[in-house]
């Protein structure tokens, strides 16, 4: 089942958009199920999951953290992880930036836009994350790679809502893109899409799709 699932997932979403398989909460047995069908982006939420299931799991798999991420436990997953999604402050990209540091690396990550009519979602506004690029255009974190941006759209049935929440994404990206990454081929993330709205959001320019219960069943 989960192998057929995610294969028409790939069919569907095509060639632009990657699928991140969304494995939170779920037993390793079906993390295995997916590599072997030939997965290997896993998403996770929390940190803690996350580094198990590193430590249990084949090495070549990707490992993207999707939750929201507390500056404490950054150093946890420094060491391996392959994008981080949430990052939302100025403060949390320079802890990052520190870790990297300490291990070597230069660690992929995304900024996290509010785009949702609701108050409960993490993320920036539009002009925190000016604000943000503006502090990092001054002062550069080497050991942090800014790839795209990431968003949540409202949790609703509303399909319009839901298209022009991931358009505003969209276009945001392209505005930092111009002014910010104008020369810089690693901006070109856009995670958007979830079980309930990811061909919405490929349709819309998504490169990353996080997809969870579609793949393993509900949580
Ligand atoms: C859980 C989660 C997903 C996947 O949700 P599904 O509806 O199960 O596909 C995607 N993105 C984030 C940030 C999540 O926390």
């Amino acid at each position: 089942m989960i192998t057929a699932n995610i294969q028409k997932i790939n069919q569907e979403i095509g060639v632009h958009a990657r699928l991140i398989a969304v494995s939170k909460t779920k037993p390793l047995e079906m993390l295995m199920e997916a590599y072997q069908g030939g997965q290997r982006i896993f998403g996770e939420n929390k940190v803690q999951e996350l580094v198990q299931k590193y430590e249990a799991l084949p090495k070549d798999i990707e490992w993207h953290l999707i939750g929201h991420l507390q500056s404490n436990k950054v150093k946890y997953i420094a060491p391996f992880v392959s994008l981080i999604h949430g990052v939302d402050s100025l403060k949390l990209l320079q802890t990052i930036n520190k870790e990297g540091e300490k291990n070597n690396r230069i660690v992929p990550c995304l900024l996290q836009i509010f785009i949702a009519q609701e108050e409960t979602k993490f993320g920036l506004n539009q002009a925190e994350l000016m604000e943000l690029l503006e502090s990092i255009s001054q002062e550069p974190l080497p050991h942090v790679q800014i790839c795209g941006l990431m968003g949540m759209a409202s949790n609703v049935d509303n399909e319009v809502q839901i298209r022009n929440e991931f358009k505003g994404l969209k276009n945001v990206f392209e505005l930092v893109r111009q002014r910010y990454f104008l020369n810089n081929p690693h901006f070109k993330e856009i995670s958007m899409g979830m079980s309930g709205d990811y061909l919405i959001a490929v349709q819309e320019g998504a490169t990353l799709v996080r997809v969870g219960s579609r793949i393993f069943g509900e949580r």
